[in-house]
């Protein structure tokens, strides 16, 4: 076919073409919109994200990565005998085990090249929790967070004390090459080649004042589920880029990044880790549904996430406001996400519908 034949079967094809993709698209819920019948959400992190930078395959194996964890999670959630814990730990895992975001394999790494991984998850029945911070060899800190609720008499174990524990449980430990690849590699000598600058009298006041950690477009990772009435949560992070050793962000700290009560909802955070604990932000979420009755999981995820922007941010973070995102899913099955970055990776599936998974918004929550 040529000329203005081919030309008009073209144009009519686009003119049914766009319809059809819009009314896609359409079937998202725009930034912020609550869906319902949600029984597992997930978040890959927020951040500033320029979809038109971002390689094609990486997109793609994103994509593919957060359907497997929605429907992974379900699946075993949905088993006999799964609970809404098991739903937050399988999506979490797949997340960890893909190194395709800042947890588990595809961790950042500290000031001196290592990975010290973060993690917690919580049930609002019982309001029953467990956390690791500052683990090296643990291949699935949320899984080492679960057997600290269920196998032990506390809710949070750091570092060596953390590691051994989990050997102690028979969870898988990995050598600590395990979290080396390129690409954290690159980030963190990028890192250390800004300090430098900052450290140079030359340099002008506004390249000195680099965030004492950097964060990446894909990021901490994190999961809310429900099933039978018993809402959970789960996050799991490597931290930020070039952080000091020993630091610990809000992802193991219960009523900071992670919280659940079954009376409210279930939350999990990512952003600027020392707000989230100084703020208690997944806690804040809940308690504004608990204490102003008539409150939405919605209302209360937005007022939380718009007042973080305008906090007046220390100097030393070279950040107007604080930046940040959550998950939350309350007890009617009705899910939300918020955030006030550029992005929030997110995903939820239904109890037999497929995964729905957002990469980008054509516009952050109003
Ligand atoms: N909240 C994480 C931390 O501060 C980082 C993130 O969510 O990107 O460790």
């Amino acid at each position: 076919m040529r000329g203005p034949r081919r030309i008009v079967v073209v144009l009519l094809a686009a003119g049914l073409a766009l319809p059809v993709l819009r009314a896609c698209r359409a079937a998202e819920p725009a930034a912020g919109e609550p869906v319902k019948d949600v029984v597992l959400a997930i978040h890959g992190g927020e951040g500033d994200l320029d979809q038109m930078k971002l390689d094609p395959k990486e997109r793609a194996a994103i994509q593919k990565t957060l359907e497997q964890a929605l429907e992974q999670g379900r699946k075993r959630m949905m088993a006999p005998g799964g609970t809404s814990l098991d739903g937050v730990e399988e999506a979490i895992r797949v997340m960890e085990d893909s190194g395709l975001f800042d947890a588990g394999k595809g961790t950042v790494l500290d000031h001196d090249g290592h990975a010290s991984l973060d993690a917690s998850i919580m049930e609002g029945k019982n309001r029953k929790a467990g956390a690791v911070a500052g683990v090296t060899l643990v291949k699935n800190p949320i899984r080492a967070a679960r057997a600290v609720m269920e196998k032990s008499r506390h809710v949070l174990l750091v570092g060596r004390g953390a590691d051994l524990f989990a050997l102690q449980q028979g969870l898988t430990l990995v050598p600590p090459d395990y979290f080396l690849n390129p690409t954290n590699w690159k980030e963190l000598q990028d890192a250390w080649k800004k300090e430098k600058k900052k450290d140079n009298p030359r340099f002008s006041k506004q390249t000195r004042h680099e965030p004492p950690g950097s964060r990446r477009k894909f990021g901490t990772v994190g999961a809310v589920a429900l099933k039978d009435g018993v809402l959970a949560a789960g996050t799991s992070t490597g931290g930020l880029t070039n952080k000091l050793p020993g630091r610990v962000g809000d992802s193991p700290i219960i009523g900071a990044g992670t919280y659940a009560e079954n009376a409210t909802c279930a939350v999990s955070c990512t952003g600027i880790g020392e707000y989230f604990i100084r703020y208690a932000v997944a806690y804040d979420v809940s308690a504004r549904m608990k204490y102003n009755k008539g409150v939405t999981a919605r209302q209360a995820a937005h007022e939380v996430i718009q007042e973080l922007k305008k906090v007046e941010t220390e100097e030393a973070y070279d950040v107007r406001g604080v930046e940040g995102g959550l998950i939350v899913l309350d007890q009617h099955h009705t899910f939300t996400a918020d955030y006030n970055a550029t992005q929030m990776t997110r995903g939820y599936i239904t109890n037999n519908g497929a995964p729905h998974v957002i990469l980008f918004d054509e516009a952050p929550p109003k």
